[in-house]
This record gives structure tokens, sequence and C-alpha cells, in this order.
């Protein structure tokens, strides 16, 4: 069982390491696979050794083999993330179909995580991404009910979509008409939410909404009270849906029936 485990993890290095290539590449309009692998700043295309996830980064101390310039840790950073969600995800699910489902989305997430992080946008080729994948799970579960659904209706992902894309599409509107300006809320958040509401179904799609609004609610606060001069200081949403999204893919009905019990 334990090779199991350890062959998953490496699957995640290896995806982390794609991942990165996603995340440093797509908010510049580069292509993905082209040209390969090289570094950013003398240009030199690099070699296999230099590739080895994580431990690459490790024995060159952090810098390019070739110029010397300083590499991000950033690389390995999520890297690591990658490969330790995916081993969660494997003790979570096992060998039912919606391991690689849950993984497929999680990757997606990571991305999304990074860019919006960095850059305040989540680019419209994530979101087609995770609709491709999606729609193979909606087809899938025609034949075979997808177990985090809750239930067996050909239309509960269809559902999902109109929660988390419907409900912050409204929101988004709203405060279009209060603030006079589309800034408080990025149609990239109202986007994400429509591959999200496939992947996770009507109910688990609620969780995550409430889990991100609660939680970038909290850190908004929090900012509030850090620099009281700075009111306009804001952060990007796209963070909080993607680890909320996380979270229920693994703890999602956990969460829910500890909730309801509360009420
Ligand atoms: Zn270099």
């Amino acid at each position: 069982m334990i090779i199991l485990y350890l062959f998953v993890f490496i699957l995640g290095l290896v995806i982390g390491s794609f991942l990165n290539v996603c995340i440093y590449r797509i908010p510049r309009g580069e292509s993905i696979v082209n040209p390969p692998s090289h570094c950013t700043n003398c240009g030199t295309r690099l070699q296999p050794p230099d590739l080895v996830p994580v431990l690459s980064f490790l024995f060159l101390k952090g810098k390019c083999r070739y110029c010397g310039v300083k590499v991000s840790p950033r690389y390995a950073v999520v890297e690591l993330v990658t490969a330790l969600a995916f081993t969660m995800l494997f003790h979570r699910y096992g060998f039912s179909v919606y391991f690689p489902a849950a993984a497929y989305l999680t990757a997606i997430l990571i991305v999304v995580f990074a860019i919006d992080l960095e850059h305040r946008i989540i680019p419209n080729g994530l979101v087609i991404a995770g609709l491709i994948g999606g729609a193979a799970l909606t087809v899938y579960n025609v034949f075979h009910p997808v177990v985090i659904y809750g239930d067996r209706h050909w239309w509960n992902p269809l559902l999902g979509i109109a929660v988390g894309s419907g409900f912050l599409f409204v929101v988004a509107v709203i405060s279009v008409f209060i603030y006079k300006s589309d800034e408080a809320m990025g149609m990239g958040d109202v986007k994400i939410f429509a591959p999200i509401g496939i992947f996770l179904g009507w109910r688990m799609t609620a969780v995550a909404l409430f889990l991100s609004v609660v939680t970038a609610g909290i850190a908004g606060l929090l900012l509030m009270l850090k620099s009281m001069k700075n009111r306009k200081a804001t952060f990007p949403f796209g963070p909080f849906i993607a680890l909320s999204s996380y979270i229920v893919l693994l703890w999602g009905w956990d969460i829910l029936v500890w909730y309801l019990k509360r009420l």
C-alpha cells in the first residue's frame, strides 16, 4: 500500500512541475508546450537533471546552473503542494473514478490560486480546461452516479453551476449597482465556479461557496484591522475559492453534516 502512496506522491511532483509552467506562462500569453523549459533569466534550455521536481532546486541551492540567478522557491512549493494534495485525495478516494476527477480539479485550483494571487486574474483557459473535464464527469455520472453529488440525478452537476456561478453573478451585478464599479467582484471568480459546480455537485458547491465567502470575509477583516489607513487595500478572491473547494473535496460532507447538526 505504501508504494501506491509513493507513486501518487511522485505523480503529484511531476504534475506540479507542469503546473509551474502553466502558472508562469498562461498569464504571459505563452504556450504551455513550446518552447521546452528554459531559464527565464538566461534562456538556456534546461536539461533533465535541472528538471527533477524539488531535488534539482535543493541540489542547485535555488539557483540557475547556467547563469546563477536565484530561482523562486515557488516552483518547489507548488510541486510539494501538488504532491501532498494528490496523496490526500488518494487517501480519501482510493481507486474510485473520483480520485482522478478530484486530482484534475485540484490541479486547476492550484494554478488558479497562484495566478490570481500574483496577477489578480483567473484566465479563461483554466475555466475551459475545467469545463472539459467536467463534461466528461457529467457524462460518466449518467451511467455511474458520482458519490460526492449525494444523489443520482443527472442534472445535479448542472445545478452546481447555477448555485456557484449563479450566486456570484447576482452578487457581481448587485455590487455594480451599489459601488458603481465592476471591481468588487471579478468575473473570473464567477466563471471558475462553473467547473467547480460540475465537479462538486450542487450541495458541495454550496459548502465551497460558503467556506470561501467566510474565509475571505475573515481575511478582509484582518486586512482592515492591519491597515486602517489603507482602506482601499484589496485582495484576490480566487485563492479562497481554490482552497475552500479543495477542502470540500476532502471533507465537504463532514462539514455539511456537522453544520446541519448545529442548526
Ligand atoms: Zn539562467
